[in-house]
């Protein structure tokens, strides 16, 4: 008998480079989970927002709200994409608004925010068989994981593909304001104290910029069957 071993793939890089899309679409290849870790911390950010907390400081109150907040996952019909849940209200939606991207990498860059976060995700990815985009997937949240890929992409390609996604969802925004915000992402990502974005020194670079999502998929699940298939087991 064949044991296929199921395995995690870690995919982290800049903001806006396609991570989730080409996550998801990974995911629904190979029939694993996909897990959006920045939707998670675009909960927590929405959540401090609506209560008035403030966004950038370790404040009594942010240790309460801490206690309060629960997400989940809820899986689209279509098997790979899923909405984010906020203590049973689906916010997939708003966490995209520029309001909520705006703050969230303060938010991200709270140690006890990570704490809870990171957490989560041992959790989720516990049954392996998930893919899972983030900044510090592949060095913090599963050092050890299967495979890892390091995604970039120029600043220019970047604002144009999140300017596309967000017309898609009938928020509209301008150039500037896109490229303010990813700019200003991409400064205290990689300046944070608390696992700031890196490349994994084991992490595969994929550069997206004049690539399709279809040549992106392909690149990981290339990459993905080729370390199945070396961790088949043949139990006789
Ligand atoms: O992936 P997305 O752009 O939605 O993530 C939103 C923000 O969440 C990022 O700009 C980053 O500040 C934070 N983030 C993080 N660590 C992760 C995922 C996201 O710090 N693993």
């Amino acid at each position: 008998m064949l044991i296929v071993n199921k395995i995690i793939i870690a995919i982290d890089g800049y903001s806006a480079c396609g991570k989730s899309t080409t996550a998801k679409n990974v995911a629904k290849a190979l029939h694993y989970v996909h897990v959006d870790t920045g939707a998670m911390y675009r909960g927590v950010a929405l959540y401090l927002l609506r209560k008035g907390i403030p966004v950038d400081r370790e404040t009594p109150e942010l240790f309460a709200a801490l206690d309060e907040i629960h997400l989940e996952f809820d899986l689209n019909p279509d098997g790979a994409s899923s909405d984010l849940i906020l203590n049973g209200e689906n916010v997939e939606q708003e966490i995209r608004t520029l309001t909520v991207s705006n703050v969230v990498s303060e938010v991200a860059a709270m140690k006890p925010v990570r704490e809870k976060l990171v957490l989560l995700q041992h959790q989720i990815g516990k049954k392996k068989g998930i893919v899972m985009d983030g900044r510090d997937i592949g060095t913090v949240v599963f050092p050890h994981a299967d495979l890892k890929i390091f995604m970039s992409a120029t600043l220019e390609k970047r604002v144009e593909r999140r300017q596309l996604q967000l017309s898609r969802s009938g928020i509209s925004q301008s150039d500037k304001e896109i490229r303010d915000n990813i700019r200003h992402r991409d400064h205290i990502d990689t300046t944070r104290q608390e696992s700031p974005l890196r490349r994994a020194a084991d992490a595969l670079e994929l550069d997206t910029t004049d690539k399709t999502i279809d040549q992106q998929v392909q690149f990981v699940v290339e990459h993905a069957m080729r370390i199945i298939n070396e961790n088949v087991v043949t139990n006789a």
